[in-house]
């Protein structure tokens, strides 16, 4: 049997995090095993439509390298592929679960429902309408009386099933409500669509959070009534925000673009969130989205939830920053030089200083605003003790490194280092009581990416000896 499974996501305009990881355990689940990935669009609650949203879907799950095999805009064999296209098909199986008696039509109005149903003491809702004879009933429909069609238990009871992450599960079939399943509008709810999808289109993997445990055996019935096999289920733990509360969009969580947008990398980001819920069973943490798919497994799930740690995947993220080629490195860079400096800088040498610093792109412009402008600063600055460096050490020695500085004629850092190094020794003082105030003197700043002679190099020799002859003045 082929594995097939689908990610059906609803176009909202926001990539959940939650969500994408879900994509990726289905992602997996089929890679692993030579299957199939489906994309489904899941657009049948028109009050959550967003415009363009569909296409931030596509653009997260490219990026990514999630390339599905069958969707809405590469076609297959199963389509049409998003729902609001499908829906004469759930029409056409909401009424034959009517004639199997797994349905029935229902006329109670929206308020009828509501006004019976006690969320707090949790009273279902008592259809009335369940007891129609089914000639009645199609005679209302005939008349044009509105209608939904609701799903009909009759069941008593254990319901039973089998979870692939969460073991054997049984739920009473008195807990389960007998919800909506075609609406007045004629479109599905996602309690039937998903089952008629699924169906249709040979599923054999769902996966989804675990907040569907209870309801599942809702869908099983519908499969049964029908005589379809279900498929396997793999219910995911949430992913959280902190031990009580899930990430999300409500409490202005971060999405995959908003992580994207402030420098992480969507491989470090797939990563990331492959091991939240999943471990490989040994210490590896690097893993490519190839990687992930050779050695993934459903054994591996977790049943508790993840939560969600920046500074983890912060950590990650530098891990990914530090190990793509500099050229690379130096291209994603850019556009953050580009933000922030105007003046000339040697911005190729930069970003090989730099490289190793950076976690996260975004923060690219903290760590070089002072090659833009020097900010005032105090000359409590100068004063280290590590580097037995003091306002009286830097004002004698930065006099000294700037004679030396206006003779160099080969300005690399090499060159530089070599001169200063010499000039320390002439001086009978330690090279660190020459680089550390020329660094304070050069950026203003007491940590900086790269050290002095670095600086020298991406700032140039004029705008280096500016910088000397100005922080001189100052002392
Ligand atoms: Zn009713």
């Amino acid at each position: 049997m082929k594995i097939r499974t689908r990610f059906a996501p609803s176009p909202t305009g926001y990539m959940h995090i939650g969500n994408l990881r879900t994509a990726l355990y289905e992602y997996l689940i089929a890679k692993a095993n030579g299957g199939d990935f489906i994309l489904r669009i899941e657009d049948t609650d028109q009050k959550r439509y967003v415009e363009g949203a569909t296409d931030i879907i596509y653009a997260t799950l490219k990026r990514v390298g999630m390339n599905w095999d069958e969707g809405p805009d590469i076609g297959g064999n199963y389509g049409p592929y998003i729902q609001s296209e499908r829906r004469n098909i759930y029409a056409e199986y909401a009424h034959k679960l009517v004639e199997l008696g797994g349905a029935h039509y229902c006329f109670c109005s929206k308020e009828d429902a509501d006004e019976q149903k006690d969320e707090e003491q949790n009273i279902k809702f008592q259809d009335p309408c369940k007891h129609l004879s089914l000639e009645e009933a199609k005679a209302r429909v005939a008349a044009g009386e509105p209608y939904v069609i609701r799903q009909t238990i009759n069941k008593t009871g254990k319901s039973k099933y089998h979870d692939e992450v969460y073991g054997d599960i049984e739920i009473d079939y008195d807990e389960l409500d007998e919800g909506v399943l075609l609406k007045s509008d004629g479109l599905p709810t996602y309690n039937f669509a998903n089952v008629i999808d699924d169906h249709l289109m040979e599923i054999t993997h769902v996966v989804r959070g675990n907040e569907y445990i209870s309801s599942t055996p809702k869908y099983n019935l519908i499969y049964e009534d029908f005589g379809w096999e279900h498929p396997h289920y793999v219910h995911v733990p949430p992913v959280m925000k902190d031990a009580q509360h899930k990430l999300s969009k409500r409490n202005g969580d971060a999405s995959f673009q908003d992580l994207v947008a402030k420098g992480y990398l969507p491989e470090a980001i797939i990563n990331y969130i492959a091991l939240l819920g999943w471990n490989p069973g040994n210490d590896q943490e690097i893993f490519s989205l190839d990687e992930l798919k050779k050695i993934f497994s459903v054994e591996r799930l977790n049943k508790s939830p993840a939560i969600f740690d920046i500074t983890k995947l912060t950590w990650m993220n530098g891990c990914y920053i530090r190990a793509l080629p500099l050229e690379e490195f130096h291209k994603l860079a850019m556009p953050y030089y580009k933000e922030c400096l105007s003046r000339k800088a040697d911005e190729e040498f930069l970003s090989k200083v730099l490289q190793p610093r950076v976690e996260v792109l975004g923060d690219i412009p903290n760590q070089i605003d002072f090659i833009e402008q020097v900010k005032d600063f105090s000359n409590d600055l100068y004063f280290n003790k590590k580097m037995k460096s003091d306002v009286e050490v830097a004002k004698k020695t930065l006099a000294e490194a700037k004679n030396v500085l206006v003779e160099a004629d080969v300005w690399t850092n090499e060159a530089l280092f070599e001169k200063l190094k010499a000039l320390a020794e002439t001086l009978g003082v330690k090279n660190g009581q020459i680089l550390y105030p020329l660094r304070i003197a050069l950026s203003g700043k007491e940590t900086t990416p790269g050290g002095a002679t670095e600086i020298a190099v991406i700032l140039g020799k004029e705008e280096t000896i500016n910088r000397i002859n100005q922080a001189l003045a100052r002392l």
